[in-house]
């Protein structure tokens, strides 16, 4: 199968150069030329299988130019018992006859972004080989907390690659700082960023584009390559959770095959959600498809208006990893629902880019109301949510709360049964602050020490990764201005 891009459909390539490349020199996504259909024979033959089995079964769909040995090995390195502390992987918590909660933080830092970036090193590795590359690839990571450090754990010591992460000094949670740099592994690179996430994330996308910085490392056997969620290779991993979440639930006697579920995902980048919508169009019985954003509605109202407008105030919130303006993977939707019409997709980018707004055509306003529904909460929703699961008998992170409470809005106003699975994203371990707070505790003290108080308020079991951190000894220690970060980069590749 081949691939190409949402902005050109001519520059097509394979999976292996998709994958390398991460986003097209036309600034396009790289998207699969067509959607490969699963029955219910196939779903069938997924129900008794364990999660890796189904990983390859259902990535080998889409990359022909991978061996189904390549992928089942990669799905065992990537899920196995030294990364994941369930043997289900991504395990399906009932809540009620018709409520469950997909839990994809069992991984080794506990946030979703390991489901993908367990995955995508091996994938590039791969590539490379198949490509035959013989330059080293660079991995620039600007992260607001959570890829940051799964892109590390998933890329340290893979041979061929190194990994350079950019944060901002004061806008990532003490949790996330500790497992940050604390990263073990020769090929990483960790580094402070004197300013906020939005700085950090200009630094890269300027490296990227500074064709000098690129010649010197060419000439020291370097290339530049992403890990962001616009590399199809971190989607494509995250379609398979949602078709194993649904043999999961026939194969526990929950559903009948081809009934219908709902999805309700917690959204920021559109790429976790955008999975859901691959499942679906690959013939997943999937109904509504509930997009769940913080108090950064930008989504919200682009569901609801078929209007995507950024000039809005930019929040910051307990939820962090969905504080986001523009959602790039939005792209890919809006070239499945043009009916891949490339230029049509140039012409809202175009507009984005000018203006920071652009308005869909009917027809996609049409099927988005199809097949979405978008809700938002603001901060008093989230923790109270938080509230209600803990009085419940379950602790949500704030991300997994917004989409919870997403859910109950889209219930009560549309009156639809459907049994629902809402996404929960990270473990609550890492939001021990705003966690406590929210079920009625007193955060005392930051950070690491955190994560005992709120051990002791609730019982949970604190992930061993995280509980590890007390113990380990800091390995970076290293903090740049804004305009120093290519020199941080290029001391880096020596
Ligand atoms: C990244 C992230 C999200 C948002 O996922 P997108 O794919 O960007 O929509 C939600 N929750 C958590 C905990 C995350 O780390």
């Amino acid at each position: 199968m081949k691939y190409y891009s949402t902005r050109d459909k001519s520059l097509r390539m394979d999976a292996a150069e998709a994958i390398k490349m991460g986003l097209s020199r036309d600034g396009g996504l790289l998207t699969p030329e067509t959607i490969p259909q699963v029955g219910q024979a196939f779903l069938r033959s997924l129900v008794d299988a364990r999660y890796q089995t189904r990983a390859a079964k259902i990535m080998g769909l889409y990359l022909t130019d991978y061996t189904e040995e390549e992928l089942l090995s990669f799905a065992g390195n990537a899920y196995g018992p030294d990364k994941f502390d369930t043997e289900a992987v991504a395990p399906v918590r009932t809540l009620d006859g018709k409520t469950h909660c997909l839990e994809l933080w069992h991984g080794p830092t506990s946030a979703f972004k390991d489901m993908a970036l367990q995955m995508l090193p091996q994938l590039l590795s791969a590539a490379l080989r198949k490509t035959g590359e013989d330059q080293t690839a660079c991995i620039l990571v600007a992260t607001s907390g959570d890829t940051g450090k799964a892109a590390m754990e998933g890329f340290a010591g893979v041979p061929q690659t190194k990994i350079m992460v950019f944060y901002p000094k004061d806008g990532v949670s003490k949790v996330q700082e500790a497992q940050m740099v604390t990263q073990e592994g020769d090929n990483v690179g960790v580094c402070a960023v004197a300013g906020n996430f939005d700085d950090a994330q200009a630094g890269v996308k300027r490296i990227f584009s500074d064709t000098a910085v690129r010649e010197t490392l060419a000439g020291r056997g370097f290339f530049l390559s992403s890990a962001n969620s616009i590399n199809w290779g971190r989607i494509l991993p995250q379609v398979v959770y949602y078709i194993s979440a649904y043999c999961d639930l026939v194969r526990d006697g929950k559903l009948e095959m081809g009934d219908q579920v709902n999805f309700c995902v917690p959204t920021g980048n559109f790429g976790d959600i955008l999975a859901a919508y691959y499942a679906k169009r690959m013939g997943l019985p999937v109904g509504r498809l509930i997009c769940a954003s913080n108090r950064n509605d930008v989504l919200t109202d682009f569901l609801r208006t078929g209007v995507y407008d950024r000039n809005r105030p930019f929040h910051t919130t307990m939820s962090p990893s969905m504080d986001i303006l523009v959602s790039s993977n939005l792209e890919r939707l809006l070239f499945d629902l043009s009916g891949e019409d490339d230029g049509e997709v140039r012409g809202y980018m175009a507009a984005l880019a000018e203006s920071g707004k652009y308005e869909v055509s009917d027809a996609i306003k049409a099927a988005l109301k199809e097949e979405f529904w978008g809700g938002c909460c603001d901060e008093a929703g989230t923790a109270a949510a938080i509230g209600a699961y803990y009085k419940k008998g379950y602790l949500i992170d704030p991300h997994t709360a917004v989409a919870a409470s997403v859910m109950k809005q889209y219930r009560q106003e549309t009156g639809d049964e459907t049994v629902t699975v809402f996404v929960s994203t990270a473990s609550p371990y890492k939001f021990c602050n705003h966690v406590l707070t929210a079920i009625g505790e007193i955060p005392k003290g930051d950070g690491v020490e955190l994560l005992d108080q709120l051990n002791a308020a609730t019982g949970v079991t604190v992930p061993r990764r995280l509980a590890a951190l007390k113990g380990k000894v800091r390995r970076f220690d290293l903090t740049c201005e804004k305009p120093d970060m290519d020199g941080v980069v290029l001391n880096f590749l020596r």
